[in-house]
């Protein structure tokens, strides 16, 4: 980090009490945050490429030491700093990220006294902004009440969101847990379902000047997660979760010692979409909180329960499923709910013992409860007891267990948060990895807990087997993903299904059937990120499927290298190229009725290199063929609804 001097500050002449000005701009000078104080009100705008991508936005808070939203002043401490730094990232989107920003940290007075810091960070398409609320009257704690902390969207922006659900709602009332359908292209001025606003991250069509994401991260044990509430003339502002969550226990409001630094907020903006399916600003602006005590990312498995269910959590099942993990090369089972009763821990140390001669290691499922909802699946009343916890890990690293799946989490409120993250920290302890199921959206997590590998947090494909409905509308939805819920964290779909019906034996006619193709549910396994993947893969998959799809499912990685998009709009159609180490692998899916017929570039990829191509034909027949990229670096495809395409360079 170094200071420079070339930063540009408009402080209007004469007007100090009654309008502030302050400008920061990106390194490329083209995006633009004005911070502004008016009539005591402090806010700010953004502008990327001249055009106005937030109008005057607000700042500030209501805590129960003051409110900090009126009568502030702005003092123009702090210089402006030169970010520049990469770090690694094994386990989502890019290996090697190279951060840049430029950052300022604004003081907000009130009555001539010091109440809080914005700290602003300004990158080419990135911006990132959190408080630190300063002690005031000697006083060093507080709850912070309101933000008044807002998004202000110009006219004729649509929306691209997903509704927050109500709580204690839902099976076992375990909601909200992040899996309510988005609403596209919608208009702004309304608040979601019930008026309870929406979830993070939120994606926003700027009319023509183009997109901007909003999310945010850092978000730990010492705030709440917080969601965005609809107001009108375009204005979306912080909310805090519902009281209600958590069956009404523990506070809406995060509690903070002083000083004491908020989660950042995020915004991501793009004449196109590239930049938001492409960015790290989630985990640029946030830290390792420790070491990981093992190497965590970049594992594949295989899961019973997507196709069998509870039945099937059985010792028998569980065997011939580390037998098919094996088969498949992939390096994990997950054991799902019930298996305390209907395998039992001695049997679950045989399993363990079985699994290890195979290479093949557990993922244990655990119910978060606890005290906030009524899910009865066992096991129950360990995760969210310390003591309990502990011992349990303990057993779990003696049998080799690698990792947990834990499930039913009780909204967002900071009790919860704390939950999390003790049950993160213990399992790094004990060596052991993280999935959360049924729970909020990761914030950064990838990078802040070395042991968190994925979340689920996505209306996941558990629905395609309860709903034929879920079914039909899966290509829809898996367009969404890579533009909105996957762009900010791993996301635990549990997907990439080769049977045709999701029953225990892909017996034709019983349970819901997969109308999208085998070629989609290999474009799925790229499309969808997350550094442990559990696929809805089946051991007759070894021969009722066909052998080339199998063969991609062995090799497709779980991690990657670097990401780019390709093409593709929300609910319509995705193409987009991941690279692990030399091999590019270029996936595209299709939910409109009309059949895709496009020409792609391939910049990435020399003139003449061999590809090995998956397609489908108009009737969803998948098959193989290898080609090489023409001259131009431009190839035809062609994707029918329902279907997909895969490009991966040959690697000989
Ligand atoms: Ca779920």
């Amino acid at each position: 980090m170094r200071k420079i001097k070339s930063f540009f500050i408009v402080l209007l002449a004469g007007c100090t009490l009654s309008a502030q000005e302050l400008s920061i701009a990106s390194p490329d000078g083209n995006t633009i945050v004005t911070l502004t104080v008016n009539d005591g009100r402090p806010g700010y705008s953004v502008r990327h490429h001249s055009a106005v991508f937030l109008r005057s936005s607000p700042l500030g808070m209501q805590t129960n030491l003051g409110d900090f939203t009126q009568a502030m002043a702005m003092e123009t401490t702090g210089e402006l700093l030169n970010i520049d730094e990469t770090y690694e990232l094994s386990s989502i989107k890019k290996s090697k990220v190279h951060y840049r920003a430029h950052e300022r940290t604004v003081r907000f007075t009130q009555g001539g006294r010091p109440a809080f810091d914005v700290q602003f960070r300004v990158s080419n398409n990135d911006i990132a902004f959190r408080y630190q609320l300063l002690p005031w009257n000697n006083n060093l704690a507080c709850r912070v009440l309101s933000e008044a902390t807002g998004f202000s969207l110009p006219e004729g922006t649509s929306t691209f969101l997903s509704p927050q659900s109500k709580a204690m709602v839902g099976f076992a009332r375990t909601m909200p847990s992040y899996e309510m359908p988005y609403r596209l292209d919608d208009a702004m001025g309304k608040n979601g379902s019930e008026n309870n606003g929406y979830t993070f991250p939120a994606l926003f069509k700027v009319g023509k000047a183009g997109w901007v994401l909003v999310s945010e991260t850092g978000v730990d044990s010492r705030y709440c997660g917080s969601r965005l509430m609809g107001q009108s003339g375009g204005l979306y502002t912080i909310g805090y979760p519902m009281p209600d969550e958590n069956n009404g226990n523990g506070t809406a409001e995060p509690g903070l010692a002083l000083p004491g630094y908020t989660p950042w907020r995020t915004l991501t903006l793009g004449a196109t979409l590239q930049p938001i399916v492409e960015t790290t600003i989630v985990f640029d602006v946030v830290k390792p909180l420790y070491g990981a005590s093992r190497d965590y990312a970049g594992t594949k498995g295989s899961w019973s329960w997507i196709m069998k269910m509870d039945g099937g959590t059985r010792y028998d099942v569980q065997k011939e499923y580390i037998d098919f993990s094996a088969a498949m090369g992939y390096e994990t089972v997950l054991v799902d709910a019930l298996w305390d009763t209907q395998i039992g821990k001695e049997k679950i140390a045989e399993l363990a013992r079985y699994g290890a001669g195979k290479g093949v290691g557990l993922y244990l499922w655990y119910n978060s409860n606890g005290y906030w909802n009524d899910a009865p699946q066992g096991p129950r009343g360990i995760m969210d007891n310390t003591i309990a916890r502990r011992a349990e890990m303990a057993w779990m690293r003696s049998i080799g267990v690698k990792g947990i799946k834990v499930d039913f989490f009780g909204g967002d409120k900071q009790a919860t948060m704390q939950l999390y993250e003790d049950i993160l920290v213990d399992a790094n302890e004990y060596g052991i990895a993280v999935v959360f199921h049924g729970c909020t959206l990761p914030r950064g997590w990838e990078r802040m807990y070395p042991n968190f590998v994925s979340a689920e947090a996505v209306l996941a494909s558990e629905n395609l087997h309860f709903n034929q409905h879920h079914c039909d509308r899966e290509a829809w939805n898996a367009t969404i993903h890579p533009f909105i819920r996957n762009t900010v964290g791993s996301m635990d779909f549990g997907g990439s299904a080769l049977n045709k019906f999701y029953n225990a034996h892909n017996t034709p006619g019983r349970g819901s059937k997969r109308i999208t193709s085998e070629v989609f549910a290999l474009a799925t396994a790229v499309l969808f990120q997350s550094s442990v993947q559990h696929f809805a893969l089946a051991p007759g998959n070894l021969t009722d499927a066909p052998s080339w799809a199998i063969d991609f499912m062995k090799q497709v990685p779980a991690t990657w290298d670097d990401v780019q998009l390709i093409d593709g709009y929300p609910g319509k159609y995705v193409i987009l190229a991941r690279r692990k180490g030399d091999t590019w692998y270029i996936a595209g899916i299709n939910a409109q009725q009309e059949t895709l017929k496009t020409t792609i570039s391939l910049p990435m990829l020399s003139a003449g290199t061999p590809l090995t191509m998956y397609h489908d034909d108009a009737q969803l027949n998948g098959a193989v063929k290898t080609t090489r990229l023409p001259k131009k670096q431009h190839i035809q495809i062609e994707i029918p609804q329902n279907g997909g395409v895969v490009l991966v360079n040959d690697r000989r």
